[in-house]
């Protein structure tokens, strides 16, 4: 597990172990189910632009020092677009990282991944929403 990674999802450093917050981490992203449609969307988007535009922009009058400029632009932002996702849908793995924590016992906030270890309330101290219980173990 990266700096990143915990630095992104918190919630990691409340599993157990590294393996576990490995496997937590992917099965949160696997629940997103934008995946295919948006990534293929978006191929199919900025790839054909990436190959028109060099071929268009002489016919624009677009002054030569620019160009490659544009083009490094576009590439940069073919690049930066995963980073973007990932920011997008940093709220939805997150929240799914807490259900994890949740089942597995960890007393822990969904809403806000307040830590409700000493917390002897229905609700949240930290941002009020209601506690889900843990799953009983039957
Ligand atoms: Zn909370």
């Amino acid at each position: 597990m990266t700096s990143f990674a915990r630095r992104l999802y918190p919630e990691l450093m409340w599993f157990r172990t590294p393996a576990e917050a490995r496997i937590a981490l992917r099965r949160a992203k696997s629940e997103l189910n934008w995946n295919l449609p948006f990534i293929l969307a978006l191929v199919l988007v900025l790839v054909p632009l990436a190959i028109i535009a060099p071929l268009l922009l002489p016919t624009l009058g677009v002054p030569l020092a620019w160009r490659g400029w544009i083009r490094f632009g576009i590439i940069l932002g073919a690049i930066s677009s995963s980073w973007v996702l990932t920011w997008f849908f940093r709220r939805s793995v997150r929240r799914s990282l807490r259900m994890q924590l949740v089942s597995l016992g960890v007393p822990i906030c969904i809403a806000c991944s307040y830590n409700l270890a000493h917390c002897q309330s229905e609700h949240c101290p930290e941002c009020g929403s209601i506690i889900e219980p843990p799953p009983s173990a039957t």
